[in-house]
């Protein structure tokens, strides 16, 4: 009997979840060698070429392919870490790496960010694997590309994969995370993510002792007014192709999404839009959060100097002088000396929506789910970035069941009781396996 491939990418998810591989940026985390044994179980058979890598020991990545007869076809990578964040084991209802499957549902960390994708894109390789095997063998090369390290920045999985496996370099275009959330009635396909710019500010004030404090203006109270400037900070709204997108699937009054469309009043229709606000900002403007101050050595002290941090967030197109020009525009009024220091970031990167993986995507989303598609500005990051920086496209992909609103979807990574509903799995391995067909079939 052939087993049911639902049923089997459900198990190896719940094996994924139990393998545990929490990732909290130390070298030693993560250990998703462990993850990478249950791939290799999987796959066993399948005859696929299979390749375990390890930036460092036991922070494991694996690359699978299948061939394909044609050499100018497509070469499809599918892309998927294999670690997740900690947990708080205490707020939970159930085990986090239990993989227990409740009344239809998977809980566990890392069931939806991102192993029920991983686990999906593992039961469709397999499953071309065995056709080839069998005599059918696809036209272009189909890759499984299971990595590492993710939830920190990439350094053990990604980016080392990257400089050490040349056939990390053979695919063509890439399916990835987040994707498959619902806006409206639409299905979205994320093809961008904001960059990130990071800065340290220096500012100066001017010392005293804190027992005769008059006339003084220290780097305490300059760094509060530096804060109070930097949330009126005048990065430009841009109103592009995934705001109009987002704005018609997701405004369903005329009167605000009318304000929306317009620079001029996009703020006024933002304040109307209730829990969707914060992302409707973000995906429009360049955003400065601060997140780090220090200033101050001793209590009586009114210090000469202080620092404040901030988690900057770039639109695409928008580079390191336009993010200094913006701060110091915004923090002239200080009149003091401050100093600019860059700290370790990225560009935003975006993919074409005319390209032909984008096509096939939105047409089988769309033949899966029923609902139209629209691209998606994400306002966080992926490894799917590495690859849109060399020029192959790459889409966050999945379809998600109805009740994933994007709410839903921020609500639950990286959250207590993580879970994801069979529905959601049977949906998205549904269509990676018509647009794989489709691309490379
Ligand atoms: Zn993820």
């Amino acid at each position: 009997m052939i087993a049911d491939p639902l049923d089997t990418t459900v198990t190896l998810l719940q094996d994924l979840i139990r393998a545990a591989c929490v990732n909290d940026g130390a070298d030693q985390a993560g250990q998703e060698i462990r993850a990478v044994r249950v791939l290799q179980d999987f796959l066993a058979g399948s005859d696929a070429e299979i390749e375990v890598y390890e930036a460092l020991p036991g922070r494991g990545s694996l690359v699978a392919r299948v061939k394909g007869t044609d050499p100018n076809a497509p070469k499809v990578g599918m892309l998927g870490h294999l670690d997740v964040v900690p947990v708080e084991r205490e707020a939970w209802e159930r085990d986090p790496f239990g993989g227990d499957l409740i009344d239809g549902e998977v809980w566990g960390r890392g069931a939806v960010d991102m192993l029920f994708l991983t686990a999906s894109f593992a039961t469709v390789l397999r499953e071309v694997a065995l056709a080839a095997k069998d005599g059918r063998p696809p036209r272009g090369d189909l890759l499984l590309i299971a990595v590492a390290d993710e939830e920190a920045g990439g350094e053990r999985g990604i980016k080392w994969l990257l400089q050490n496996a040349p056939i990390m370099r053979e695919v063509t275009e890439i399916i990835g995370e987040s994707g498959g959330m619902r806006f409206g009635n639409h299905l979205a396909i994320e093809v961008g993510e904001k960059g990130s710019a990071g800065r340290k500010i220096k500012v100066k004030g001017v010392p005293a002792h804190a027992s005769i404090p008059f006339g003084s203006n220290g780097a305490v109270s300059v760094l509060a007014e530096a804060e109070r400037l930097l949330r009126e900070a005048k990065a430009p709204v841009v109103l592009g192709e995934t705001w109009q997108a987002f704005v018609t699937a997701r405004v369903s009054d005329e009167t605000v999404a009318e304000k929306l469309r317009h620079p001029s009043t996009v703020a006024e229709g933002i304040a109307q839009l209730g829990v969707i606000a914060g992302y409707a900002h973000a995906i429009s403007r360049t955003t400065f959060a601060p997140t780090k101050v220090s200033a101050g050595s001793a209590h009586n002290v009114i210090p000469a100097s202080g620092t404040l941090t901030l988690d900057i967030r770039t639109l695409p197109g928008v580079n390191d002088a336009a993010v200094d020009e913006i701060l110091r525009d915004t923090l002239a009024p200080l009149g003091a000396d401050f100093e600019i220091k860059h700290l370790l970031g990225w560009a935003a990167t975006q993919s074409p929506t005319d390209s032909d993986l984008f096509q096939v995507l939105s047409e089988v989303a769309t033949e899966v789910s029923g609902a139209p598609t629209i691209p998606l500005l994400a306002a966080g990051g992926s490894d799917c970035r590495f690859y849109r920086e060399l020029g192959i496209p790459a889409y966050g992909f999945a379809v998600l069941s109805p009740q994933w609103t994007y709410e839903q979807y921020r609500e639950r990574i990286h959250a207590h009781n993580e879970r994801i509903d069979v529905e959601s799995i049977n949906l998205t391995l549904t269509a990676l396996r018509a647009a794989v067909g489709r691309r490379i079939g």
